[in-house]
């Protein structure tokens, strides 16, 4: 499995707006809307994230707040791009689930 730390860059802080818990990093995303190599620093305008808490599917707006993806950019999405945010979410839960069994504070 990939270290889940690669790619993951700090962000504004902003609440997700889902569950409400403030994120401050954002994963690098599976998808590049742009197509562009290398791909610019940190998180841009429609790119793709989840919340660490939640792990509800996010997107970029283009001032780049935050915002829950919709059921129809959903299904727009390339397949290889949607099995590639749920293998992330796969990552983080068990991310989570180790952490916990460290006994990390952090995680509740
Ligand atoms: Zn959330």
């Amino acid at each position: 499995m990939t270290d889940l730390m690669d790619g993951v860059t700090p962000m504004p802080p902003m609440p997700c707006p889902a569950c409400g818990r403030v994120m401050t990093a954002s994963g690098e995303s599976p998808f590049d809307p742009h197509g562009t190599e290398p791909r610019p620093q940190g998180p841009q305008p429609g790119d793709t994230t989840i919340c660490a808490y939640c792990l509800v599917i996010l997107v970029f707006n283009d001032d780049l707040t935050i915002r829950r993806m919709t059921a129809e950019e959903w299904k727009a999405l390339p397949t290889e791009v949607a099995e590639g945010i749920i293998v992330l979410q796969f990552a983080v839960r068990q991310a989570f689930k180790q952490a916990r069994g460290r006994g990390d504070p952090t995680s509740n």
